[in-house]
């Protein structure tokens, strides 16, 4: 008997051909996740399969698992060998730890026989084991609509035994769509912009724009532990730190305060697509989302994209706020967002943005630059800090 963790994966058995290619991006994040612990893991017929996590490191690779994109749920079970009476005392004992631990006292039997020279049948299975247990244990009834606990036996390679099923991040395996530059700022919707492409399997490269000392550094580590947070998703991410003082002060110094930001906003899609370039990343990603500021308007957005050739992917679109900060909470940022440190965006706020830009007027308050904006793009890249984040408890 030993302990394992049995891992689905979902949309994966979609892809066909291919389905081999997302299999092992997956099994690699997981062994990311549990080799420091020993863990052997192995894949069988859909499964994934994780042996060898003692109890006390159980819970912790629990939630590390439940972060990995690919894996649909997880289900901490109990292996023994496919001998009916190992099963049916093994399924006893786990009806009784749950009702021990949840005072719950219905239960239901299901079975999978994937191994189909086991000889007895899903149906026969249930039966049996439904019976053994009301036979055994007076805690418990059945009830076959609304069972409080779900006692499940899978019968493969082993027999698997397991009550609980965990939800987990979903998504694609890391790693098997590319990589994305996400503009990562230090507020709200940035780091769920980011965690929803990394979730369809992009690797992150993330691009922070500072202007120290208008930004503090602790604004800078802030950024630094919202790329952890999604690190914890993916891996790793990428991390570039690009000053942006000298370019700001310039704009402000020589364009019409009304356009400031927008500007500002080009100047940072222009630095962004090259350093995303240098990283191999296909395109930019934001955070914005259509009116939710004045230079999130239709026409400011419109303008932003002009700066820049690479496709701006926008995965909060259509979102409220409301939704941004559900899904900031679900994914453990937004304690980290809400921390009160400035972002170069705020400093710099002139009294009355445009909130219809024109193309034209900003291209022609684009030239009153013109003498000096490819040396400081060139300055701000070359002075830009680039560190590779993780995510370690
Ligand atoms: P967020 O919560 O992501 O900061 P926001 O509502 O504050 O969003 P803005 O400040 O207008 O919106 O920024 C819009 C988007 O521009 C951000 O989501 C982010 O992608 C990018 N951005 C803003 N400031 C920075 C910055 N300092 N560095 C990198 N990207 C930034
Ligand atoms: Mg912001």
């Amino acid at each position: 008997m030993e302990n394992v963790l049995l891992i689905r994966y979902g949309e994966i058995h979609l892809k066909g051909l291919n389905r081999p290619y997302f299999e092992r991006a997956l099994l690699q994040r997981i062994k990311q996740v549990t080799d420091s612990l020993g863990a052997n893991v192995t894949r069988e017929q859909g499964r994934i399969f994780v042996f060898g996590i003692d109890d006390e490191h159980l819970p912790g690779v629990l939630d590390s698992l439940t972060r990995v994109f690919g894996i649909h749920s997880i289900s901490p079970a109990v292996a023994v060998n496919k001998d009916y009476a190992t099963i049916a005392d093994t399924a006893l004992n786990l009806i009784r730890t749950r009702v021990a631990s949840t005072g719950d006292s219905t239960f239901k039997v299901f079975a999978k026989r994937s191994d189909k020279s086991f000889h007895m049948d899903s149906m026969t299975l249930c039966r049996e084991l439904g019976a053994y247990i009301l036979h055994n244990y007076d805690g418990v009834s059945v009830n076959v609509k609304r069972p409080q606990i779900e006692l499940t036996v899978e019968i493969r390679d082993f027999a698997y035994i397991y009550t609980d099923v965990i939800p987990a991040a979903g998504g694609m395996p890391t790693g098997t769509a590319g990589r994305c530059a996400l503009l990562l700022s230090g507020g709200i919707d940035s780091p769920v912009a980011g965690y929803m492409v990394a979730r369809r399997g992009v690797e992150l490269s993330a691009v922070h724009f500072f202007s120290y000392p208008y930004t503090s550094v602790r604004a800078r580590d802030k950024v630094v532990d919202l790329a952890r947070l999604l690190a914890r998703y993916t891996g790793e991410v990428k991390l570039h730190l690009v000053p942006f003082t000298e370019i700001q002060l310039a704009i402000y110094d020589s364009c019409p305060s009304k356009e400031t930001t927008v500007l500002m906003r080009r100047l940072m899609m222009r630095i962004a697509e090259r350093i995303a370039a240098s990283d191999g990343a296909r395109a930019l990603v934001t955070g914005e989302a259509i009116a939710q500021v004045a230079s999130q308007t239709l026409d400011s957005l419109c303008v932003t994209d002009d700066a820049v050739s690479m496709p701006v992917f926008r995965p909060l679109i259509g979102f409220d706020k409301d939704d941004i900060v559900r899904i900031a909470k679900r994914i453990d940022t937004f304690e980290t967002s809400i921390l009160p440190y400035e972002d170069c965006c705020t400093v710099f706020v002139p009294q009355h943005p445009v909130t219809h830009p024109k193309l034209d007027t900003l291209r022609k308050s684009e030239l009153l630059l013109s003498d000096c904006m490819d040396d400081m793009i060139d300055r701000a890249i070359a002075e830009t800090e680039c560190i590779c984040v993780r995510y370690e408890d």
